[in-house]
Parts: structure tokens; sequence; C-alpha cells
């Protein structure tokens, strides 16, 4: 996720109060992070199963090992890491095809993570941008200032709808009836468009479709961002060390009764006493994984209205670097291309390589799953040269990613759509029967759709078993 609309508020002072009263309300308890060795408690060596490697299952299989108890993890992919997955196609330059950032090292576990690990890390700053208009020329004078007002203004309509005890209504409909829309000039519709793609950016739903009253029920975002220039696999791997993971283990169905659990797999059966379930949201609403005497109600309306969106990456390796010095470059596309290439990262900054990152989120990114590779290069590319010029070399490669089109994630990460509200997340989060646990972004109610979300949820379902 790019994190700009949670910064931008802090930055213009338009932190909602309900976002501060939530992050004070509900300071988290770090203390386990992988470290400490134990014992088993009251409740005796445990056998448990957690079903997908990813930050979650690995936090939450890390935990329990330590304690003591005996855990396997059964991963469907060839890999770990899950959403967490560097590439290392390009020799010396290793790319994040998920995550990239700790978002807000501070009081943040993947922090303490990255030292144990020896990550070396890297700063960028949302501050670092250099915007352009839809006809290429940077953004100055009295245009960026209204840029920033018609960010201002889009906040705003959000921040007093959430105010009023009003029925739920989508992003856009509440800003466009705030902005007046129709009596905007192109150029304002073109900014105000930019603004409710952020949104997209950063909670990877369409704004046609995010809760105005609840996308953004999470916890503040403190201190700086950083990425991992070596890849943020560094993390997985530390947390995987010594553990027992089984990676081609695709789980077909859950069963349990008092006595224990049973993951049926492609492979094989598993028995346990317990399960701690971190698929992601997308692949519980695909009815992939079968759940033995059935969920509780309230976890499948959860699972049912929560939303899965998209937030694609393409990577462009160039001869040399030919674009502006700062960390981010912010693209105000015309409304007829809503959404298409407004936001890259400058990873020449981090790394030294001429790398840019383009980003697509929501209905564009998912759209251009259907594409080749060659028309996703060529639609970027036409951004660029309108920015640039036309003689800026070809790119000599590209990494692309399609998470809407992968049967493991069926998106990038969850946001609260129309019709759902931030409880239902405590509802994807319960435990069953007190033997099948879940875990994983979607359900941590407080910094869901981030690494840190997710590691936090690990370790949460772990401790129902430690007690
Ligand atoms: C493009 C992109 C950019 C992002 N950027 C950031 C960022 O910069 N910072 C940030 O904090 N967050 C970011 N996120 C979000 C972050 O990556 C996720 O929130 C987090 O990694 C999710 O971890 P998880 O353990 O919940 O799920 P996952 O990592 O998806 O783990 C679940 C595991 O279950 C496995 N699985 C699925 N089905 C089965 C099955 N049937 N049987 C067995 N195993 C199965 C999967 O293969 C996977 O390994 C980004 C995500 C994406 C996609």
């Amino acid at each position: 996720m790019t994190m700009h609309r949670r910064r931008f508020l802090q930055s213009v002072g338009l932190g909602l109060p309900s976002l501060a009263l939530l992050a004070s309300l509900s300071a988290c308890d770090d203390s386990a992070d992988g470290e400490e060795n134990g014992t088993p408690g009251r409740s005796g060596r445990q056998k448990v199963i957690v079903v997908g490697a990813g930050i979650s299952g690995l936090g939450a299989a890390r935990h329990l090992a330590d304690k003591g108890h005996d855990v396997s993890v059964l991963e469907a992919r060839d890999r770990i890491g899950g959403r967490i997955w560097t590439s290392q196609q390009w020799s010396g330059t290793p790319l994040d095809l998920g995550a990239s950032w700790i978002h807000g090292i501070d009081g943040n576990p993947i922090t303490d993570l990255a030292k144990k690990a020896g990550a070396k890390t890297v700063v960028t700053d949302l501050e670092s941008a250099t915007d352009y208009l839809a006809g290429g020329q940077e953004l100055e004078g009295a245009q960026a200032q209204a840029f920033e007002r018609w960010q201002k203004a889009t906040a705003n309509a959000l921040s007093a709808f959430q105010k009023k005890d009003d029925e739920d209504a989508s992003i856009r409909s509440v800003v466009q009836n705030a902005v007046g829309w129709s009596r905007l000039s192109d150029s304002d519709k073109a900014m105000v468009s930019y603004a409710l793609n952020d949104y997209e950016h950063e909670y990877s739903g369409s704004v046609d479709q995010m809760s105005a009253l609840y996308f953004d029920d999470d916890a503040k975002i403190k201190g700086k961002d950083v990425l991992f220039p070596g890849g943020y696999q560094q993390i997985t791997d530390h947390l995987a060390k010594g553990l027992s993971v089984q990676t081609g283990q695709v789980v077909k169905r859950i069963d349990w009764t008092s006595a224990g659990v049973t993951v049926t797999t492609d492979k094989n059966a598993f028995q346990a006493d317990h399960v701690v379930v971190t698929l992601p949201l997308g692949v519980l609403q695909s009815g992939a994984v079968t759940f033995g005497p059935g969920l509780p109600q309230a976890k499948t309306t959860a699972i049912g209205k929560l939303g899965v969106g998209v937030l694609n990456k393409c990577y462009l390796r160039f001869p040399k670097v030919f674009w502006a010095n700062t960390d981010w470059l912010q693209y105000v596309p015309n409304v007829d291309k809503y959404g298409q290439w407004a936001q890259w990262v400058n990873v020449a900054r981090p790394t030294g390589q001429p790398v840019l990152l383009g980003f697509n989120a929501a209905d564009f990114g998912r759209t251009i799953e259907n594409w080749s590779d060659t028309q996703i290069v060529d639609s970027a590319m036409a951004t660029l040269r309108t920015i640039y010029g036309s003689n800026i070399p070809a790119p000599t490669d590209h990494q692309i990613t399609r998470w809407a089109s992968d049967p493991y994630a069926h998106g990038s990460y969850s946001f609260t759509k129309l019709g759902a509200t931030s409880d239902m997340r405590d509802q994807l989060a319960a435990s069953v029967d007190g033997r099948v646990h879940f875990a994983g972004e979607a359900t941590d109610r407080k910094d869901y759709a981030t690494v840190h979300g997710a590691y936090r949820s690990g370790l949460q379902a772990a401790k129902k078993i430690t007690g």
C-alpha cells in the first residue's frame, strides 16, 4: 500500500479524531517477537497446524514454536512469504512484488524484526515528490495550490460525512456531492479524481465500493516509512528459521470436533489439536477451502461483506535514469484516464539502479491484469513519454504483478466495503470452538492491509493457544 492519504492528513493537520482515539485505545502488546524460549504452559504441549506461510502464519508459528509447541506450517505455494515476495530475477536488484514498506517505523513490530534480521532499510519520503499534469507539465504555482486545495476538500468532505450520523455511501458519491462535481472544470475534475484515486492506492478498493464511513477506521501511522533495498523477504526468512514449513500443500478442507482438527490438503491429511488459518480473505471468499461443521453465521457474513482490492506493480528497467530525482513521481491524468499510472516510485533513490515502479490500483489495476505484458508496458510508456518526451529510452526489461489473478491471494489486501462495518474484522478474527483460530491482515481491525497488522494478528491467534 502507498499510504499517501494517511500521511497527507497528518501533514495538513486534518487527522480525524476518531483515528487518534482508536490508536490510543488500542495500544497493542508487541512483546512477543519470536525471540523467547519457553516450555508449554498449563495446557501442555499442543500440536498446531498453521495454514499459510505469509507473515501472519510465520509470526504465529514462530511464537508457538518458541513456547515449545509442536508446529507445522502448510503452504500452497512453492515459496514462503505470501504477499511478501522478493523477486531475484534481476541479479543484484532484488525487487519486492508484494509489500515494500514498513509503514510508520515507530512502535512497529516489523522495525524490531528488521533489526534482528540485520536487514538494511532506507527511508522514503512522501514530501519528496514531483507532480505532473495530464499534458506532462510540472505542477507549479497556482496549479500546485489548486492540487493541494482539492486534496484537502476531498479529505474534508469525507471527514464531515463521518461526523454526521448518515447512512453509509461510497467515497466517490460523498466527495462528488460535496465538491459540486458537475459544475467543476475539466482540470478541477482531474485533480479531484487524483485525490479519489489516492484512496484506492492506499486502501485498494474502488472508490465506488469503499465505505465512506469505515474505509479509514484504522490506526494512525507513526514515524517514517522505510523499505528494504535487499528485499522484504529478509523478514519472512528470519521468522521461518528452524520452523517446519511444508510448501506445495494446498489446503482443501478443515474439519474439527471437540477432540481436535483435521486439515486436508491436495496430498495428505494432518491431525492436530489446533489450527491457525491465515488464508487471505480473497481465498476464503473464493470457497476454495471448505470448513467441517461450517463456520458461524457472523464469520461467513464478514467474509462475504468485507472487500478485497487490487494494487499492482510494474517495474521498468531503463539503460539510464531520465526522470526527476525525488522519491515519488505523481501524474494527474485526465478524467477519461481515471486512475491510470498516477503514482510512481523512483527506485533509483533507494537502490542506485535505473528502475521505475508504476502502481495501479482498484478497477484499472484489475483491468490490466487481462492485458499482455507488452500492452501494460506500452501503456506505462505512453504516460512516461507524455511527461519526459518521446526521446526517452525504451525499457530493457519489466516485472509485472497480477495479484487479483493469483489463486492463493485473489487480490492485494482487504478494504472495508459499502455494507461492511469495522467490527466484521473482529468476527473474521474470532476463534471457532476453541480449535480453529484465524489470523491474517484482514482480521486486524486496527492495522488491516499492512504487514505489521498481519504479523500482530498471527501473534494474537497464537496467544489464544498458548494462553
Ligand atoms: C502489491 C502489494 C503491495 C503492498 N505493500 C505493502 C507495504 O508496502 N507495506 C505493508 O505494510 N503492506 C503492504 N501490502 C500488504 C501486505 O503485503 C499484506 O497485508 C501482508 O503481507 C499479508 O500477510 P498475511 O500473512 O495476512 O497473508 P499472506 O501473505 O497472503 O499469507 C497467506 C498465505 O496463505 C497461502 N495460501 C493461500 N491459499 C492456501 C491454501 N489453500 N493452502 C495453503 N496455503 C494457502 C498463501 O500462499 C500465503 O502464503 C502490500 C500488498 C501487496 C499485494
